[in-house]
């Protein structure tokens, strides 16, 4: 078990006292981690977790190329991103090259949030519009226009009230919770098309449409098959831009797709990254046309002074080598569908595994109180998610009811790590939590 924390530990108290208290955090006595190696996580006293959450350390934790690559670049120079050096051009060559030849021009901030932020304000700029159509349940960062677009009520309570006007939703093309359950999913697309098309008759036109192109946030859920060709046609249809928020999804997670609209068979005219593209340091990117990126101009001035920095292109690129040379997406999708087994397994032997959603790392699963129903089982999965700890696993739940794992480990885990996992998930299963 974690055991107590230190009695002499006041370390979280001053950092609730110091540290704003309205981030949410992990855990209400949650280990003090110190280091951090492959999917290893080890606390103050030498204890050890499997790291089953972290998205954001896309390429293990401590990866060696990386520390090489950020100390070295430190050593050099790190300085503004309006001076001339090599890294921007190269790591921006990089990762335009992971991507459709039209989407060719790179912004760089320094998260997900800014990230999508500027998507918005491209799509503004672009079109000369201002409205926004965003699918709800969605969250899509704290900044005020990514916030605006995020609808997630988990997130934000207020999320639906306190939208601004520009702000114009769809329903969470949710195939397994929502008003179209399973082979009635395909119903959600044409759902969205008449509510764009209403949007547009009540006078506000698109400048774009966001959305996850796998969502993300209810566990990775996938869209329904061809949910964002309809989508995306009728925008465009109206004038507007799609743009993809791949912060949580792309990047080689899903295992058969780099990015998530390959799943769907689209390309959007702007792609937001973030979190694992830096595996934890900050650094968040736009990708678009180079006449949408010429646009912004119409809009003001854009100038990140550490966006795409010398330091963390170094590390953006030590990071997409890593990925594409130890062969992160084929782990990605063999460990991910061997534990997807393992999961389904589980399923069938326990009724209060709703359903396994996801692809490659990218996997959720649902705990219900009944499989007709599909009542969430929101105590079940924090007390699930708690004795996992104790087991020694890094587990949260995520979604609007919190009642789904959301499992998303570094791309390099193995598939004896993921073994360890799925036991501890059939022992809490079996002996209760
Ligand atoms: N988009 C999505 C889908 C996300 O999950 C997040 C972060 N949870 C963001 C945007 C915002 O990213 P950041 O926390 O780096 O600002």
């Amino acid at each position: 078990s974690p055991g107590p924390r230190h009695p002499s530990d006041d370390l979280l108290e001053r950092r609730y006292r110091v540290v704003a208290d309205v981030q949410e955090h992990y855990y209400t006595a949650p280990p003090q981690i110190e280091r951090g190696w492959r999917e290893y996580l080890m606390d103050v006293d030498g204890r050890v977790y499997l790291d089953m959450v972290n998205n954001v350390a896309s390429v293990g934790h401590a990866h060696p190329r990386v520390v090489e690559a950020a100390t070295r670049q430190m050593h050099l120079l790190n300085t503004n991103s309006r001076f001339h050096y090599g890294g921007i051009t190269e790591y921006g060559e990089k990762i335009a090259a992971t991507l459709p030849d039209e989407l060719d021009t790179v912004f760089f901030v320094n998260s997900g949030s800014e990230a999508v932020d500027l998507a918005l304000r491209l799509a503004m700029a672009a079109t000369g519009r201002r409205d926004i159509v965003a699918m709800r349940e969605a969250y899509h960062g704290w900044t005020f226009a990514s916030d605006a677009v995020s609808t997630s009520i988990a997130d934000n309570p207020f999320a639906l009230e306190t939208r601004p006007d520009w702000v114009h939703t769809v329903a969470a093309a949710n195939s397994y919770r929502g008003a179209h359950r399973d082979a009635d999913a395909a119903r959600y697309a044409p759902e969205a098309v008449a509510d764009i098309d209403r949007i547009v008759a009540g006078g506000a036109l698109p400048a774009g449409f966001v959305c996850e192109t796998y969502f993300g946030n209810a566990g990775g859920v996938a869209l329904p098959a061809g949910y964002l060709q309809e989508v995306y046609a009728a925008v465009r249809r109206h004038g507007g831009l799609a743009i993809a928020d791949e912060v949580q999804v792309g990047f080689g997670r899903l295992g058969r797709w780099f990015w998530g609209f390959q799943e769907q068979g689209v390309v959007p005219d702007i792609v937001a990254v973030a979190k694992s593209i830096g595996a934890g340091h900050p650094l968040g990117a736009v990708i678009t046309r180079r006449e949408i990126a010429d646009r912004y101009r119409t809009q003001g001035y854009f100038f990140s002074s550490t966006g795409g920095s010398p330091v963390s292109a170094a590390i953006g690129s030590a990071v997409l080598d890593v990925i594409q040379q130890e062969g992160l997406q084929d782990n990605a999708r063999d460990v991910g569908a061997h534990l997807a087994a393992r999961l389904e397994d589980l399923g069938t032997r326990h009724p209060i595994i709703g359903r396994v959603h996801g692809s490659g790392l990218y996997l959720g699963v649902e705990f219900v109180r009944d499989r007709e129903t599909r009542e969430p089982a929101t105590a079940e999965t924090a007390a699930i998610c708690d004795r996992l700890l104790e087991l020694g696993v890094i587990m949260q739940p995520t979604g609007d009811h919190q009642n789904v794992l959301k499992i998303k480990p570094p791309l390099c885990v193995t598939k004896e790590s993921v073994d360890y996992f799925a036991d501890a998930l059939a022992r809490t299963l079996e002996t209760g939590w």
